[in-house]
């Protein structure tokens, strides 16, 4: 049986200057597409609202203002997966889904008996917060709790979360440079991720602190969490095809 892996993409990875990033885009596609050969591949993408600023102008300053991009950008988004993946001979399928949904037993068996059926099929599932009932996400996380769930409920042996940042560092990279990233991390205190601080990046919202929950969630589970850029997809790649850390925090037992 095939291992199987969750992918979390976060919107700044996928963005720039307001719209969706096709470089990024193509390297992540291929990336997918080759893994798929080795893996059963669930992604969870965000960027939706992003998507929706290249198609209406307005500003995300408000909830629902996010929540109408999102809704606007959400089709957009899939669109460029159809259309990206395509070029590898894959499909795809959209799955919009919330917190409450991991929370039911009944709802759960419903999502998991679609998803281990569309990977049977070779399609891959692509997982957003369903932002119209439930805007957690859009508010705190940048859909890194909501991936933290994918990975558990769909049995995944690890969840990949490819961020802004090449890995989980000793302090915030962006106000010391000399901290030093952790290339393995066994344990997390809830002190630890108490200090991780708020959120990073404009287009992110969840910061470390979001990332560090999601490992926490996994690990005492006894799953694994490998945290490596999505810009530079060269230490996700060699770690899953080639067995080797080249980069990236891996959290495990
Ligand atoms: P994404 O948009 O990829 O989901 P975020 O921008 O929300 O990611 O979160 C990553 C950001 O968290 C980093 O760019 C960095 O500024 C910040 N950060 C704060 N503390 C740390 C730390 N100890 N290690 C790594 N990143 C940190």
């Amino acid at each position: 049986m095939k291992k199987r892996v969750v992918i979390k993409v976060g919107s700044h990875v996928l963005s720039e200057h307001g719209a969706l990033c096709d470089e990024r885009m193509d390297a992540l596609c291929g990336l997918i597409a080759e893994l798929m050969g080795v893996y059963d591949v669930i992604l969870v993408s965000s960027a939706a609202i992003s998507a929706g600023q290249s198609k209406i102008d307005l500003k995300r300053d408000s909830v629902v203002h996010k929540q109408i991009l999102a809704a606007v950008g959400q089709p957009h988004l899939m669109a460029t997966y159809e259309k990206k993946m395509s070029v590898y001979g894959k499909k795809t399928a959209q799955l919009l889904l919330n917190a409450a949904d991991f929370d039911s037993k009944h709802r759960s068996t419903h999502a998991k008996n679609l998803v281990f059926g569309l990977l049977e099929l070779g399609i891959l599932p692509i997982i957003n917060e369903n932002d119209a009932t439930a805007t957690a996400e859009i508010v705190y996380g940048d859909n890194d709790r909501l991936s933290a769930d994918a990975a558990l409920c769909f049995d995944a042996d690890m969840l990949v979360m490819l961020s802004d940042i090449d890995g989980y560092y000793d302090s915030n990279p962006s106000e010391n440079k000399n901290a030093k990233i952790r290339p393995v991390v066994n344990t997390l205190s809830e002190a630890e991720i108490a200090s991780a601080g708020g959120a990073g990046s404009e287009h992110g919202t969840g910061g470390i602190a979001t990332k560090l929950m999601a490992a926490s969630m996994l690990l005492a589970e006894g799953k694994k969490m490998f945290l490596a850029s999505g810009f530079d997809l060269s230490a996700v790649r060699s770690f899953l095809l080639d067995g080797k850390q080249n980069g990236g925090t891996i959290f495990e037992n």
